[in-house]
């Protein structure tokens, strides 16, 4: 007998499971790689990933508060640090976690690469300290592949790009989401895992709700919904970014191995099963009230500051809106520069019913004030859209709104999860 041939069978024989050929993209937050045990076990994640035979992207956000930590330490040599240096500065965080991910990976036999956003082609806008992507080029995306090619784990950078000018941009607070969420488009990846400290998004904030839901899935639009109205769990970009490129999103816990929430296309579960997803909230809430501007004028000198306007509230009077806090500076110089008589609301948290559902489905509205009313709530401003309800009140007020409003629409109950029938 021939030693070949003895060696061939049992090697055909024993491969009888199909390789997962698919590519996966997994992202990391910086809880989940907060100290050096943290990081070994994210390391061990990937290498179980990658033995179960898929093409593994990592994606890390910086070591625990290393963000804040360097733009603290800027601000103490700096009161107003140059946005380009203070990308440059930023973005070593997510190059630490991901270097330090790739060496523990190597400790467990398995080998691996870290890149740079740069490295891996990830090309952004020239905005600094909020860039958006443009493109993943190719000649990263073609490292990418070979070292995949090459049956490496591959680590990424979070939250950073290279500008259209060649310098090196941040993609915004919790942007290395959108990292992830772009190159798992760029790669075509079956789907982004986005490992996080919570289990997944749950119907409300369980801080506040303690019977609140961890949802089994939610469309691309209502959790664009949440995103911008105060669920902290996955940026605002990157589920735009996922939506338009259709990226299937998991939202899970770093920490355990249960499924956590599918973030899809819209199905008939959210239609018909289950209306509304979550009820969100914001404590801290920046509404304008700005009078002596054209209206025109105003949003078009707020949008070149860049200053992404939340909700406009139509009155006769004045002109209303929201803002995002951390662009405050940005937003009060715009209005001094336009001679505006303004004036910031203090005080107000914002809590917002969202539901995919509400589309076909009247007397959403009806319930939410309803509840309102038997609770002595009043709403302050009331902004829509197709798929949400949100109104303004007063700070103290938000929590027994979204208690209030969790119970009317029966959001503790099993039907909520949208579980799979
Ligand atoms: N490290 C960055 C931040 O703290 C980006 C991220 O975590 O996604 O915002
Ligand atoms: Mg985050």
């Amino acid at each position: 007998m021939s030693e070949t041939a003895f060696e061939i069978v049992p090697a055909v024989e024993t491969d009888e499971a199909p390789p997962h050929v698919g590519t996966l993209v997994l992202k990391f937050g910086g809880t989940s790689v907060a100290d050096p045990e943290k990081i070994r076990r994210v390391a061990a994640r990937l290498v179980a990933a990658k033995r179960a035979g898929g093409r593994v992207v990592g994606v890390v956000s910086a070591m625990g508060q290393h963000t804040d930590e360097l733009v603290a330490l800027a601000r103490e040599v700096s009161p107003r640090p140059e946005p380009r240096e203070l990308d440059m500065l930023i973005s070593v965080g997510e190059r630490v976690s991901c270097a330090l991910v790739a060496m523990a990976i190597s400790d467990l036999d398995q080998q691996a690469i870290s890149l740079t956003g740069s490295q891996a082609g990830i090309v952004t806008d020239t905005v600094h300290g909020k860039a958006k992507i443009v493109e993943v080029r190719a000649p990263g995306l073609a490292r990418i592949h070979q070292a995949l090619d090459e049956d490496k784990i591959v680590l990424v950078a979070g939250f950073q790009g290279v500008s259209t000018d060649f310098n090196i941009t941040t993609l915004g607070r919790g942007g290395s989401d959108t990292t992830a969420v772009a190159l798992a488009a760029a790669l075509s990846a079956d789907a982004c895992e986005i490992y996080t400290d919570v289990d997944g998004v749950f119907t409300a904030d369980p801080r506040i709700v303690p019977d609140a839901r961890k949802l089994h899935a939610v469309s691309y639009e209502e959790m664009l919904e949440m995103a911008a109205s105060g669920a902290r769990v996955l940026a605002l970009r990157s589920v735009e970014f996922a939506r338009n490129h259709g990226v299937k999103l998991h939202v899970r816990s770093t920490f355990t191995e249960e499924t956590g929430t599918w973030i899809t296309e819209e199905d008939e579960r959210m239609l018909e099963k289950a209306m509304i997803s979550g009820v969100t909230h914001t404590l801290e809430e920046a509404v304008y009230r700005v009078e002596g501007v054209d209206r025109a004028d105003l949003f078009s000198a707020l949008a070149e500051a860049p200053v992404s306007v939340d909700t406009i509230i139509q009155t006769d009077g004045p002109i209303l809106f929201s803002a995002p806090v951390e662009d405050r500076e940005q937003t009060a110089a715009v209005l001094e520069r336009l001679g505006a008589k303004w004036n910031e609301q203090d005080g107000l948290g914002k809590v917002s019913v969202i539901g995919a559902g509400m589309k076909s489905h009247p007397g959403i509205a009806a319930r939410t004030f309803a509840t309102l009313r038997d609770l002595g709530l009043e709403p302050q401003l009331v902004a829509t859209s197709p798929i949400k309800i949100a109104f303004y009140v007063p700070q103290d007020e938000v929590e027994r709104a979204v208690k209030g409003l969790h119970d009317a629409f029966e959001l503790s109950s099993a039907d909520a999860e949208r579980g799979h029938a």
